[in-house]
């Protein structure tokens, strides 16, 4: 150990680190302290007194939480004064603690573990008792307030780790009580239902209900994730093979023993009836259930006799950005060597294959630069069309608590995100103009000479070009296309070019416009021109909607590239596939998913293999997908539920869920990360790559993989960037990749030494702001921005079958208040929403969040099909869809009878 410090622990020397506590240093030596209001995820606190220790010269006890070790000190975590003290102070806490509470069996009481520790059974002390009513109203966080020693970690996990500041103290004295709000329950405060505080509680009296239910557990199962592209590690616990609960895992890479509502609480969807449970073969206007073997005979079967009738390019598959990378490996490889074509695209294709592409285009890899840990090391965080704090939570927590210390931030969004709140300055930009802004931002950079010289002529082609191009796009003339004062964007171009490091972050309003690949490429730019990349605390860096979009990609489920963005064009490439795989691959690419959809409804594709992806509800422009899946001539779905793309399919395969496989998934910051099962499939599903696998054996070509791992063997074997990956390696803590070799450790930040492209160099896009695909009209004269909720994910397809939908049950237009008066708009109205392409119905929620001329929609619900109003409209080069912009008119409807559902406030953070 370097720097070290020695002292003595209990006789013994030992050795710490400058800045290390007493309590550090004994934990990991393995000699117990008792602590109450510890939290290792929170600042040292020093207020129960159950930590102390003795410490030879001092006048007497410390807290070994707040101690730190000096160099010669001699510590005596066994000194009897310090025991008699620490055992008073526990008394004194167990005199106002339910003596049935600390009795109870279960594994939820660290207060009970202290009082062991002490010899308590009991306290002598007998007085004024609290006896305060159980909350039970939210459907996983229950209240016990007599059971609250007011040690006070929920209310700084609260703050420290989630930044909410929901929880706070009242009263005095023996009044103090933890509250959220005043006057408040969860269900009616700020709460965003993270857990933070129940994961922080030493007692219980926070605790999610399944637990309570059913405390001792049988086993503890580490797996990540599966809701978003943070990658959270998550340890779930099971009890008569079912879940009673999911904790942050503390060593988790990602997410450091934090997670949101989804990771923590959203797995109830596994117990749901509603479950697909055995194959089904329609039958009518229904479905008959099916044996495996009549079910994949008949998928086999069908599936070459299309290919031999029409040949194999008549058949496409959209893989699972929600399945595992071995799940996908698997898709790909059923399609390009069973079948015969390149006709396999995955969910990337509608939100972040601008990412890729322009990611590849401006600096080599598909991939964020650098991690999650980087946030911490930044001076300025820019954060560019994503609303982390819902559609990432953890991350945007993580994003608010660098903020609050100190970093200077800058948002840009159409609407007022929780961020935004937060921010130094906030450009809130008309949609469908970020290029303009970002080149704008450029522009200022380099007038006022906040541009890295030594970055631009050692690593940076172009540069000359480049700064000429930008002379179109001063602020005013960025006023005049995005709304956004010129003043504001020569402030944000300061903060962000004067406090390197700075770390950019994006999201779908980046990429989900017909300038996707322009927008991306214009942001990696004012990374370049600040020298902000192939550093730490810096980089561009994406932020992956689905859990495993990234991984999805990265093997090979696109119609353009094998594994790690192998272009399927290059013949050296095809060789070692066609080597590995004893086949011949087409030189031309396959099928993108939109393509897909033209190309059924022209008769050319006459067969289609959808897995764990809801097209019929979350692609755009409903009507066109759903008549392209009805002119198919055989659709297979393989799902947990019959979605409403199921329901179109001809044969329904019930698959597996990420707490019931096995497997991989890559987050956003290339963390290759090891899925394990928590409990088995229900009834009759199977594992997707089972399915896959046994598919590919009745249609007479193996895949040549018996299990996950040997999958990712065979993947390893055949990519460069990734051969140094297998299972054996990624531990608790997984591999950032590139991974070149099995002793290579992982790459936290790419390009330190030079970029994968061509000249080793960066290269700057040249692309001018175009307008978007829409604009507002007399008929249509409003512009609907689309995105996620908090609660909810995606199609919602797990999250709407669990307590998820209590606290959010509904989606809701959000409307301006002014707006809503000039449409004669109240909260809670009934109200249609109309575009060219079709109407829904919801309810109105009157917010400012939205700009005035603007509205927002979140596309969990198929009550709601929200993407019957979004357009074909998209990026050119990645066909990714136009979902920030449509044009649509809101109307009151007259005889709306509907009442929009109560939801929980928190559900909206900054609404
Ligand atoms: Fe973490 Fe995302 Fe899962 Fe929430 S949904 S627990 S932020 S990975």
């Amino acid at each position: 150990m370097s720097d070290a410090l020695r002292f003595t622990l209990d006789g013994r020397v030992v050795l710490a680190r400058d800045g290390e506590t007493v309590l550090d240093v004994a934990t990991r030596e393995g000699t117990y302290i008792p602590t109450l209001c510890f939290d290792p995820r929170l600042a040292p606190f020093g207020a129960c007194r159950a930590c102390l220790v003795g410490v030879q010269g001092a006048r007497g006890p410390v807290a070994a939480c707040t101690t730190p070790v000096r160099e010669g000190m001699v510590v005596d975590t066994r000194d009897p004064v310090a025991f008699r003290v620490g055992r008073g102070v526990v008394e004194l806490v167990l005199s106002d603690f339910p003596e049935a509470a600390l009795a109870r069996d279960d594994d939820r009481g660290e207060l009970r573990a202290v009082a062991r520790h002490f010899g308590l059974e009991a306290s002598r002390w007998q007085g004024a008792r609290h006896a305060d009513a159980p909350d039970d109203r939210h459907p996983y966080l229950k209240l016990k307030l007599d059971e609250c020693i007011v040690c006070g970690r929920c209310v700084r996990a609260c703050d420290e780790i989630q930044g909410t500041f929901a929880l706070t103290y009242t009263g005095r004295g023996f009044e103090t009580r933890i509250a959220p709000g005043i006057g408040q329950g969860f269900t009616d405060s700020a709460c965003v239902s993270c857990g933070a505080c129940a994961s922080a509680c030493p007692t219980g009296a926070i605790d999610e209900a399944p637990f309570r239910e059913a405390a001792r557990v049988d086993r503890v199962v580490g797996t990540t994730c599966g809701y978003c592209g943070v990658g959270c590690r998550l340890d779930i616990a099971v009890r008569d093979e079912r879940i009673v609960s999911s904790e942050p895992a503390l060593d988790g890479p990602s997410n450091h023993g934090h997670t949101c509502l989804k990771g923590r609480f959203a797995h109830g969807f596994v117990l749901s009836p509603e479950r697909l449970t055995h194959p089904l073969i329609r039958e009518g206007d229904g479905f008959r259930k099916a044996s495996w073997d009549e079910a994949l005979t008949l998928v086999a079967t069908r599936l070459l006799a299309i290919r031999d009738a029409h040949g194999p390019d008549a058949i496409a598959a959209l893989s699972s950005s929600r399945g595992t990378n071995e799940d996908n490996y698997a898709m790909q490889k059923l399609l390009r060597a069973v079948i015969g074509t390149h006709n396999v695209d995955n969910c990337s294709r509608v939100c972040h294959s601008p990412s890729s592409a322009g990611l590849i285009r401006s600096l080599g890899h598909s991939g964020g630069t650098n991690s999650y840990d980087d946030i911490e090391g930044a001076r300025a965080l820019l954060i560019a069309g994503a609303n982390a704090t819902e559609g990432h939570p953890v991350l945007g927590a993580r994003l608010k608590q660098r903020v609050l210390a100190g970093a200077k931030l800058v948002v840009i969004d159409p609407r007022r995100v929780e961020l935004a709140r937060y921010a130094d300055v906030f450009l809130q930009l008309r949609p469908g103009t970020n290029v303009a802004v970002f080149h704008g931002l450029a522009h200022v950079v380099m007038r006022d000479g906040l541009f890295d010289k030594d970055f631009l002529a050692a690593r940076v082609d172009d540069v000359d070009t480049y700064r000429a191009f930008l002379a179109d796009y001063s602020p005013a003339r960025v006023e005049e296309i995005s709304g956004v004062p010129a003043h504001l964007l020569e402030r944000a171009a300061h903060l962000y070019g004067e406090h390197a490091p700075a770390g950019i972050y994006y999201g779908l309003g980046v990429t989900e416009q017909s300038q996707g690949v322009a927008g991306v490429r214009a942001l990696v730019n004012l990374a370049t021109i600040t020298g902000n990349l192939g550093r730490d605390g810096a980089g561009v860096n994406p932020l992956r909607g689905q859990n495993n979009v990234q991984g999805g990609s990265d093997m090979g489920a696109l119609p353009t590239t094998l594994t790690m963005y192998q272009p399927v064009t290059d013949a050296a490439v095809r060789a070692r596939f066609e080597a590995r795989w004893g086949v011949t691959l087409k030189a031309e690419r396959g099928l993108m998913i939109p393509e897909m959809f033209d190309a059924a409804i022209a008769g050319k594709l006459k067969a289609m293999y959808a897995f764990g992806e809801d097209i019929a509800q979350t692609d755009p422009n409903t009507g066109h997908v759903v008549k392209a899946l009805r002119a198919l001539e055989f659709f297979v779905v393989q799902e947990l539920f019959l979605s409403e793309t199921a329901k179109l399919a001809h044969v329904v395969l019930p698959g597996a869920s990420f707490l019931e496989k096995e497997g991989t998934f890559t987050n956003a910051e290339r963390r290759i990360q090891k899925v394990n099962p928590v409990v088995a499939p229900p009834g009759e599903a199977r594992t997707d790559f089972e399915i896959i696998l046994d598919l590919a054996a009745r249609m007479g070509r193996p895949l040549g993989f018996a299990t996950p791992a040997e999958a990712m063997a065979e993947v390893a074997s055949l990519t460069p960037a990734l051969a140094g990956v297998s299972h054996e390696r990624l531990g608790r803590k997984g591999l950032q990749w590139p991974v070149p070799e099995v002793t290579h450790p992982g790459t936290t930040v790419l390009y330190r030494e030079r970029f994968e492209t061509a000249s080793g160099r960066a290269q700057l896009a040249r692309t001018p702001w175009q307008p978007p695909g829409e604009a507002a009209d007399e008929m249509f004269p409003m512009i609907l921005v689309t995105g996620r909720q908090l609660a909810h994910y995606n199609a919602g397809t797990m999250t709407r079958h669990t307590g998820n939908a209590v606290l959010h049950p509904t989606d809701c237009v959000e409307v301006n208040p002014q707006d809503a008066e000039f449409l004669g708009i109240a909260e809670g109205d009934e109200v249609e929403v109309a575009s060219r392409r079709g109407s829904v119905r919801t309810f109105a929620h009157l917010t400012d969040r939205s700009a005035c001329g603007e509205v927002f929609l979140s596309f969990h619900f198929p009550e709601v099909l929200t993407n019957l109003l979004t357009s074909g409209n998209s990026d050119a080069y990645t066909r990714c869809p136009e979902y920030k912009i449509s044009a649509v008119r809101v109307t009151k409807v007259a005889d709306g009878a509907g009442r929009m559902p109560a939801w929980n406030p928190g559900i909206h953070p900054g609404a």
